[in-house]
């Protein structure tokens, strides 16, 4: 029975371990996404682009692709469409009672 307790607590120290490991990676990799941290531009590794697959060193895109969506949005902002023009509310005529003379 002590082995099996024993078995259990290794097994759930790993699982914890490897859980805390996958919260890290994760946040390093958030923090990354968010150009919080980066990797040094000697480091072979990278993440990938989001767009294109291209190896980058932070943030989500690549220089190409930032460049291209930075013209889409400025291209978008020099033609903004037209606000379509909110209705005008008719001024209702209020509900007058009628009262039935008899
Ligand atoms: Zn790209």
């Amino acid at each position: 029975m002590c082995v099996i307790a024993e078995l259990v607590v290794d097994y759930s120290t790993i699982l914890v371990g490897h859980l805390i490991r996958v919260q890290l990676v994760n946040q390093i990799r958030q923090w990354i996404r968010e150009e919080r941290l980066q990797f040094t531009d000697d480091s072979d590794i990278g993440i990938e682009c989001e767009n294109c697959g291209a190896s980058i060193k932070t943030g989500r895109f690549c220089e190409n692709c930032k460049n291209t969506m930075a013209n889409n949005l400025s291209s978008a902002i020099e033609k903004p469409k037209p606000a379509p023009e909110e209705p005008k509310k008719k001024a209702e005529p209020k509900n007058k009672m009628h009262f039935l003379e008899k």
